[in-house]
């Protein structure tokens, strides 16, 4: 199935490693051009040559920095002509517990994982939709079907943005720009692999008898993210081999 990514650009936030760098991969692979972020600069540049190296038809540009700086987001938006694709990812908040929790904790996570997103879409969606076609996928988590106790900075403020997005779905949709969300469950990624403390319980996966693997991720963003997928808008896809039984 060709997906119809070939000369559309792309950005992808948080991409230098795990789902991030998976979604930057498959789009790539498909003929999409890609705007790479990460906060190390050097890290940032080593996956854009891999992805040069592998993908030579495609660009690739790398912008370094978090994506809660404003600085950055507009380097992001401004580093090519046009952006037909936004991919919406960051690190996770720290894990524990509520009550030690201060006012500052909760804005970083805030700022992390709803601010930047709705910023980057603010940045974008609108240009998307006057060109009539544009693509936001947002990398959430299962949490925000099912919360996990000890991650209450991503239950919220994830729930938050997809909330958020869902309000806007409706108003882009006859213009050609779709906003999805997508749900990971445990994943092999550094955060899994690095984080047993945060998701113990989720480390392994006894329904599927496996972790996900980040490029199959990155096939459903990319999947999303293609002419394929115009009638599809204000949807959660949660990607956990079926571990949540949430019923309808
Ligand atoms: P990862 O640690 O493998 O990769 C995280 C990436 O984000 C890295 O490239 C890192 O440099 C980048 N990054 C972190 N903070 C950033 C920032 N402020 N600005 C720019 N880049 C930043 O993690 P992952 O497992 O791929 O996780 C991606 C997202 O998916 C996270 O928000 C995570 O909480 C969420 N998630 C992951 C899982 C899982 O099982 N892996 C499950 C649920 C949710």
């Amino acid at each position: 199935m060709d997906l119809g990514l070939k000369g559309k650009t792309a950005i992808v936030c948080a991409a230098s490693s795990g789902i991030g760098r998976a979604c930057a991969t498959v789009l790539a692979q498909e003929g999409a051009n890609i705007v790479i972020n990460a906060r190390t600069q050097s890290t940032l540049e080593a996956v854009a040559a891999e992805i040069r190296a592998a993908y030579p038809d495609v660009d690739v540009t790398a912008v370094a920095g978090s994506v809660t700086d404003p600085a950055v987001r507009e380097a992001l938006v401004s580093a090519v002509p046009q952006i037909d694709i936004l991919v919406n990812n960051a690190g996770g908040p720290p894990p524990g517990d509520f009550r030690d929790w201060d006012r500052d904790t909760w804005i970083a996570a805030i700022d992390q994982n709803l601010l930047s997103a709705i910023e980057l879409i603010r940045l974008t969606a609108d240009d998307m939709a006057s060109r009539g076609f544009g693509r936001i996928v947002n990398i959430t988590s299962s949490a925000v079907r099912v919360p996990i106790p000890v991650i209450g900075l991503s239950n919220a403020t994830r729930a938050a943005l997809t909330n958020f997005v869902f309000g806007i779905a409706g108003e882009f949709s006859a213009k050609g720009v779709t906003i999805n969300n997508i749900l990971p469950g445990p994943f092999d990624t550094e955060r899994l692999r690095k984080s047993k403390d945060i998701t113990k319980h989720l480390t392994g996966n006894p329904v599927a008898g496996r972790v996900g693997d980040p490029m199959e991720m990155g096939a459903m963003c990319a999947f999303l993210c293609s002419n394929r997928a115009g009638y599809i808008t204000g949807q959660n896809f949660l990607m956990d081999g079926g571990l949540y039984r949430t019923g309808v």
